[in-house]
């Protein structure tokens, strides 16, 4: 048993304050109508949950999951204090790279075996899913297992399956973090550079959110690898709305 080194406490922390930096970022942004996804009465007819609980719940889901993440910290550590040496910048980049194949792979299988699983949507996953027209700070509007499940263990298996130091996880949660807030926006910015480097965004994360799109497009937060080897990949079109902004249109017909 150790106490979590300071590495550890800032991968605990700091993909917290960067979910509020980030998505209070969208916030300052505005309603930017000629970029939404949805428009504003929709998101007022189509939402059952006020900004207030959601505001609570990701409060609540990050509570639990600091709490968890200080108790694994606490039984798992090795040597507290000991920095390990950081490895050369093309490893590091490697063990990005693993650590995002894995989260994918784990996310997509959890993700869609809730959807499956008629109890585990009824009481874990609808959460998330009460918020049909998605906002960035919604983004982590989950039911704490679902946290847990989802995102806690995701992330110690990639940490472990990737062999990164926990420097470099201050940094992975983070930019993970960044692109799970990104693909729940609910805007179509122009220049967005994820969007450049990722076929898995806020469109194509806006359809698994519609009501007809809970069979398909399961894959998160980075590529869409899953969904297209698996057959529950749907393409989309962006289509200009007359009230502004666009609209992800399904290509493919819906089962
Ligand atoms: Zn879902
Ligand atoms: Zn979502």
């Amino acid at each position: 048993m150790a106490s979590p080194s300071s590495d550890e406490l800032l991968g605990t922390f700091v993909p917290i304050a960067v979910y509020w930096i980030y998505s209070g970022i969208y916030v300052m942004l505005g309603d930017l109508n000629q970029y939404r996804l949805h428009t504003k009465a929709e998101e007022e007819t189509k939402n059952v949950v006020s900004k207030g609980t959601v505001v609570k719940g990701v409060l609540v889901q990050q509570a639990f999951q600091v709490a968890v993440s200080l108790l694994l910290f606490t039984f798992m550590s090795g040597d507290s204090g000991v920095l390990l040496p950081q490895p050369s910048f093309p490893v590091i980049i490697l063990q990005f790279v693993v650590a995002m194949v894995v989260v994918d792979t784990w996310q997509y299988f959890m993700h869609r075996f809730m959807h499956i699983n008629k109890f585990l949507y009824k009481h874990i996953h609808s959460k998330h899913h009460s918020l049909v027209v998605p906002y960035a700070f919604g983004a982590l509007y989950n039911h704490p297992l679902e946290g847990l499940i989802l995102d806690t263990i995701g992330g110690v298996l990639s940490f472990l399956i990737s062999g990164m130091t926990p420097r470099t996880a201050i940094f992975f949660f983070s930019f993970a973090t960044i692109k799970t807030v990104d693909d729940h926006c609910g805007l179509w910015l122009p220049g967005n550079l994820l969007h450049v480097f990722f076929n898995n965004n806020s469109a194509y994360h806006d359809i698994h959110h519609q009501l007809y799109g809970t069979k398909y497009n399961f894959s998160q937060p980075f590529f869409i690898t899953w969904d297209k080897i698996l057959g529950t990949h749907m393409p989309y079109s962006l289509e200009k709305r007359k009230e502004g902004g666009f609209e992800a249109r399904p290509i493919k017909k819906i089962d």
